[in-house]
């Protein structure tokens, strides 16, 4: 579905939105929503963010009675207050049939027995991947997360199928089955693991440990929780449920609209959710429309595999640059560390952006990298740079990928 096909379902929201929802009420108090006539019009609404949200706590983003309330989730509060997202029986319905979609696309069937490992409670991961299951059919095994001897056991004892993990805990547990020396009592063929940037290391050393097709699957608690998205067999992006939310790719400074194929923040505007609907949501994710059909035959559109969040972005030469598509570009480049460090400086009234990377090269041979990092570099990312190679273990180490970029520029 087109987003020419998604303006009716859009405007359908937006035209009980403000009896609805108080939040919405206040928020558009002073504008006019039946001049709305288009979706060009629609771009225009102001944005909806966290923050904003937050200061609705407790309940005030609830746009039905109190009786229609089923169920609350709480997105983690790491700064501040939480947010509380209501939920009504059809919501909760409805994730549910997006997160059996979810499960079909990955090949899972009624047949496999699946393997949760995500938190249950008032983060909203556990409970969709095993709501998604009973809808399927499959055989759920609600584990929560912690207590590898236990998960192990289990994943022999029961056979399970198919992993749902985050890729840390993915990571743990095929380190762990890797030193037992258990992987042939394990039986799992696929993993379905929470969307988050993660590098194709992390990646191969799951799919080959484990010995599991991977897939990512996408979501948030603020619209649903994971299972709005997930990627197919031929893993080219996340296939995304358009029957239910709308997706913009926007110029996370400017806030304007981007065009299909173009890296941005994703914004979401809810179709159907009645507990807490969300108009033009920001969810801070960098990712893209990927223009043109999937080799799978969907008519679901897609996005691309996350590349980073908006905080971690700068804007050099009036281009936005993340650390994700330096990652990409660096790693494309033999010779070249996946080690790197970025200044970003002001001198002479214009920006200079210096890319130091690591390698094992030395002499002729580094100069030549170095110019084929800035070349790569302006053709790819479209800015001129200062490339400098350094030697193996000379930069400092961090946890922290927004640690490799430092904007001196303020
Ligand atoms: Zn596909």
């Amino acid at each position: 579905m087109m987003d020419d096909e998604q303006f009716p379902a859009i405007m359908k929201q937006l035209s009980t939105i403000k009896d609805r929802s108080p939040f919405y009420k206040k928020k558009y108090e002073s504008i006019d929503l039946t001049k709305i006539k288009n979706i060009e019009d629609f771009r225009k609404l102001p944005l909806t963010d966290k923050c904003e949200l937050r200061e609705a706590y407790p309940l005030g983003l609830q746009s039905v009675p109190d009786e229609e309330v089923v169920r609350i989730h709480s997105s983690s509060g790491t700064t501040g207050l939480p947010v509380i997202i209501p939920y009504t029986k059809q919501d909760v319905e409805d994730w549910a049939i997006m997160f059996a979609r979810c499960y079909e696309f990955a090949g899972v069937t009624k047949k496999d027995r699946i393997h949760i490992t995500p938190g249950y409670g008032l983060w909203t991961a556990g409970i969709g991947f095993q709501a998604g299951a009973e809808r399927l059919g499959a055989m759920a095994i609600p584990m929560g997360p912690g207590n590898t001897d236990k998960q192990l056991k289990m994943m022999e004892d029961m056979g399970s199928t198919v992993l749902t993990a985050t890729s840390s805990y993915a990571l743990l547990l095929a380190e762990e089955i890797e030193k037992r020396g258990i992987k042939d009592r394990i039986k799992l063929k696929k993993a379905l693991i929470g969307s988050e940037r993660w590098g194709d290391k992390m990646r191969n050393r799951i799919a080959d440990e484990l010995g599991v097709e991977l897939y990512d699957i996408y979501g948030l608690t603020e619209i649903y929780g994971p299972g709005i998205g997930i990627s197919c067999e031929h893993a080219t992006g996340m296939h995304y449920w358009t029957d239910y939310v709308y997706f913009e790719i926007i110029d996370p400074k400017t806030g304007k609209n981007l065009p299909d194929g173009e890296y941005g923040e994703l914004v979401i505007t809810t179709l159907r959710k009645q507990g807490a609907p969300l108009i033009r949501y920001r969810t801070h994710d960098l990712t893209r429309i990927i223009p043109g059909e999937c080799a799978c035959g969907s008519k679901f559109p897609r996005i691309d595999i996350l590349i980073g969040r908006t905080d971690d972005m700068v804007k050099v030469k009036g281009v936005n640059i993340f650390p994700g598509q330096i990652e990409d570009l660096l790693k494309d480049i033999e010779g070249v560390s996946s080690e790197y460090q970025v200044m970003i400086d002001h001198l002479e009234g214009k920006d200079s952006l210096t890319l130091f990377f690591e390698t094992k090269l030395e002499g002729k041979d580094r100069k030549e990298l170095e110019k084929e990092v800035k070349e790569q570099f302006k053709s790819r990312i479209g800015i001129t740079i200062i490339s400098k190679a350094v030697s193996m273990g000379e930069l400092p180490r961090s946890e922290k990928k927004s640690h490799r970029i430092f904007d001196n520029r303020y």
